[in-house]
């Protein structure tokens, strides 16, 4: 499983998601940012930055 979580990016935030594939993860995270901290613009930066923080989790059973 990929993770992201939202606080590492954005402090103080508690967002976070996951999913099997990281394009996934990063698709729902830009999704977020747009939504809940007005990030109308999709920047390369903002992508890098989110791939950055995707992390595997091990935690099958909570899937
Ligand atoms: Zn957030």
């Amino acid at each position: 499983m990929k993770q992201f979580e939202c606080g590492s990016l954005v402090p103080g935030c508690e967002w976070h998601t996951r999913s099997n594939e990281s394009a996934e993860v990063v698709h729902r995270a830009v999704e977020h940012m747009r939504l809940a901290h007005g990030e109308t613009f999709i920047r390369e930066n903002l992508v890098y930055n989110i791939k950055l923080r995707v992390v595997d989790t091990a935690d099958a059973k909570a899937a």
